[in-house]
């Protein structure tokens, strides 16, 4: 198993980057480092402890890659939320503002059940903006939520703030 310290080392720090001011953290080393990546997702799961989950949900566009592989690793579905526009079926959406601008995200309606236990995957806590709008679709759904974990959390940005009620892990903190 890697340290939270080897994962730490591969993630890299692009300034600037999709607007000035903004300091993008690039995880594309760990996912093209097969152990730092199988380590990373190990580490995502082990977030979830004993807690029975019925479904993962990963966020547009980078959560998907975490959130596909824990959901495989755990043995139990995928959901989608995204951007909106992209899901075919009918939707229930939410408009959030993000670190650097505004979104709207979108869920299938039938993609949750209520009283299922679902945990939520991204790849990076910033505002918090998206992984609440998240939330909020999945609970409103009548879904049980029981965590939500990210690989990254910028500390500074108070973004757990945003979802008192729900345990948030995060494998490495800025
Ligand atoms: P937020 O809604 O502010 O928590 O933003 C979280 C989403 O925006 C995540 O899905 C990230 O993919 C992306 N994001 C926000 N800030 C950064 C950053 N500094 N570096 C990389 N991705 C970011």
């Amino acid at each position: 198993m890697a340290s939270s310290h080897h994962l730490s080392a591969a993630v890299r720090d692009i300034p600037d980057f999709p607007k000035p001011g903004i300091l993008f953290k690039d995880i594309t080393p760990v996912l093209a480092d097969g152990k730092l990546f199988h380590d990373c997702i190990t580490l995502l799961c082990a977030t979830a402890g004993d807690q029975v989950i019925d479904k993962v949900v990963g966020i547009d566009a980078r959560g998907f890659i975490f959130a596909a592989a824990v959901s495989d690793r755990l043995g139990v579905g995928f959901v989608p939320v995204r951007k909106a526009g992209k899901l075919p079926w009918k939707t229930r959406g939410l408009a959030y503002s993000l670190e650097y601008g505004e979104n709207v995200i979108e869920l299938h309606e039938d993609a949750v059940r209520p009283g299922e236990n679902i945990l939520l995957v991204d790849d990076l806590l910033a505002t918090g903006g998206t992984a609440a709008a998240a939330a909020e679709l999945i609970t409103s759904l009548g879904a049980n939520l029981i965590g939500a974990s990210f690989f990254i959390e910028l500390t500074d940005l108070n973004g757990r703030e945003k979802m008192p009620d729900i345990p948030i892990h995060a494998i490495l903190q800025y």
